[in-house]
């Protein structure tokens, strides 16, 4: 999306004066670079969610990248063992209770929300989003299908209404009662608690976030990232373009602009993104969950969520 990208487009220009064309599409994108094989002129590919990445990977449209500064800051876990993808933001999986409801601050863990005892009372959009698969395929990594698939059915047995809408409007079902409990994206927190509409703003004030599993695994995350393009003819300027991506500079603007977090460790997290908890992440192979995105999903058909 435009507001996302311009500012780090902005930034990589006033710094190397490179001329960059874009192409914005929601959909169709991997179809189009391999109808236009190697006349393609894109260079670059970005895109969020690691499942949506793997796409591009998988249909042989991203050269190998060779880059000491992208292999210094991504971590390993983050990055696509053959050096085709890497994750330049993290987002987190959060669980979002009511501030009404004290009960809920008991909840710990992401298998806590299959409780009997929170029947009728968790929000979620549905299963197959892939921000949900992706959770599920870091569930059935932690504990096997069987686990995963009980998990599943158990958190569609206590939701309040049938599956719809987006995260945001999960926080907006709690602030109106709906339910008291939510699974949303970190970043949607930020959008709502800083909206220009003062509705919004409410309902991020009905609700804390739980950054899940903290005593054991660690709190699910997803990635935005990206490649370059196999047929790009500036390869070494795709390149520079993603090491840039992973500078100080443009790592901040990640949690500025979006209320994500830096993948570079030596970058700060946000004071703004601090402020709502600190949390380890699970550090499991991000390509796994790539890999385990269609056994989620048959998790998710089996239980109908
Ligand atoms: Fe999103």
């Amino acid at each position: 999306q435009p507001f996302l990208i311009k500012p780090f487009i902005d930034a990589y220009k006033a710094k190397t004066d490179t001329k960059i064309n874009i192409v914005y599409a929601s959909k169709g994108l991997a179809q189009r670079l391999q109808a236009e094989g190697a006349r393609s002129p894109a260079d670059v590919i970005l895109t969020v969610d690691i499942a949506r990445l793997n796409v591009y990977a998988d249909k042989d449209l991203l050269a190998v990248v060779n880059s000491e500064t992208l292999k210094k800051n991504i971590p390993a876990h983050l990055r696509d063992p053959g050096d085709r993808w890497f994750a330049f933001s993290k987002r987190a999986r959060v669980i979002a209770i009511s501030k009404q409801a004290k009960d809920a601050s008991s909840i710990k863990r992401y298998e806590d929300l299959a409780n009997p005892k929170w029947r009728g009372r968790i929000c979620s959009r549905p299963g197959s989003h892939v921000y949900n698969r992706a959770l599920i395929a870091s569930m059935i990594h932690a504990g096997g299908v069987e686990a995963a698939q009980n998990w599943a059915q158990g958190v569609f047995d206590n939701l309040a209404r049938r599956p719809q809408g987006n995260d945001r409007a999960q926080v907006k079902a709690v602030f109106e009662g709906v339910c008291d409990i939510a699974i949303i994206n970190n970043y949607y927190f930020g959008k709502l608690k800083h909206s220009d509409k003062p509705n919004q703003r409410d309902w991020a004030a009905a609700v804390r976030l739980i950054f899940p599993n903290q005593g054991d695994r660690g709190t699910h995350v997803n990635i935005s990232g990206g490649g370059v393009a196999k047929h790009s003819k500036h390869k070494s300027e795709a390149v520079r373009f993603l090491e840039f991506l992973t500078s100080k500079a443009a790592q901040d603007l990640y949690g500025a602009i979006n209320y994500e977090y830096p993948v570079n460790p030596a970058v700060e997290t946000p004071k703004e993104l601090r402020s709502w908890g600190t949390f380890n992440e699970d550090q499991m192979p991000i390509a796994r969950i790539a890999e385990l995105a269609p056994e989620a999903q048959k998790v998710i058909d089996r239980v109908g969520w």
